[in-house]
């Protein structure tokens, strides 16, 4: 197993990515801390050997301090949590921006300002952080925020990854192309709405931008997170993981 003996936490693992990955990284022998805002969705995960549940919130800057006080030492943080706002720059609102930045940066800057400290003082651990390839690495349309906020992603990467690099610290994103999970299927059910058109034409549109012919799954980007999670990833730190079914070839 890969995970042996490490402690992980993940935000958003109440469906999605981050379900997956929590099922992943316990399968794999972690001890895996599961946190999302909705305890319902967690619920599930709570009787899975090696899983405990934990509600969080990660705009609220007291709860994950206090989290952080109650959990101690971890080897991996996985910053999951992200939002995605569709629009363009004239049609995204105020709102949409401060929700994108606060809960797709801020709230990874709290988190790993929140444990870093304990991984600094037992000598080493892995942050990964959730991106995409919506982001500095390719502009898509009607994602203005959300490519915003994930560029950012990759910049706060690579300057952790650079201030702790001489303190056992590896900190890398990870960047999907377009993954089947629950919030997709929920933007495609709106997209048809507000277009007018059939659920499945929608759904048609995601898939055809993959040039591979379908979308990734949740579980390929939770192998990934593994491998940045265990000790054969050690070489590897202040990367922008490209896991797009070939979005950018
Ligand atoms: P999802 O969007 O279906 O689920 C998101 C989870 O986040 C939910 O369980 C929700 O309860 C939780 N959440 C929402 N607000 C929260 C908050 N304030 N505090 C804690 N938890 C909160 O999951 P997903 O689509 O797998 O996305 C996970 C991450 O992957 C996000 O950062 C997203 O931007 C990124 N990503 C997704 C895709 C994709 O196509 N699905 C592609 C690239 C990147």
């Amino acid at each position: 197993m890969r995970l042996e003996r490490k402690k992980a936490l993940i935000t958003a693992a109440g469906q999605g990515i981050g379900r997956a990955t929590a099922l992943r990284f316990a399968a794999e022998g972690a001890q895996v801390v599961a946190t999302d805002i909705n305890p319902a969705s967690l619920e599930a995960l709570s009787s899975t050997p090696g899983i405990t549940t934990l509600t969080l919130d990660v705009l609220d800057p007291a709860a994950i301090n206090e989290l952080a006080e109650k959990v101690g030492a971890i080897d991996i943080l996985f910053n999951c949590a992200g939002f995605v706002a569709s629009g363009s720059l004239l049609d995204g609102t105020d709102a949409d921006w401060e929700l994108s930045l606060s809960l797709n940066v801020m709230a990874m800057v709290r988190m790993t300002r929140a444990f870093l400290p304990a991984m600094l003082d037992q000598g080493g651990g892995s942050i990964i952080n959730m991106a995409s390839v919506a982001s500095s690495l390719k502009g898509v349309p009607n994602r203005c925020a959300y490519g915003t906020s994930k560029a950012a992603v990759l910049g706060l990467t690579k300057s952790i990854a650079s201030d702790y690099i001489g303190r056992g610290i590896r900190c890398n994103a990870i960047c999907p192309g377009t993954v089947d999970s629950p919030s997709l299927r929920q933007r495609i059910d709106e997209q048809a709405l507000q277009q007018g058109r059939p659920r499945d034409d929608v759904y048609a549109d995601f898939i055809a931008r993959q040039p591979q012919g379908r979308l990734g799954t949740p579980e390929e980007i939770a192998a990934l997170a593994t491998y940045l999670a265990a000790d054969e990833s050690a070489y590897t730190t202040g990367t922008a993981q490209i896991i797009d079914g070939g979005w950018l070839v």
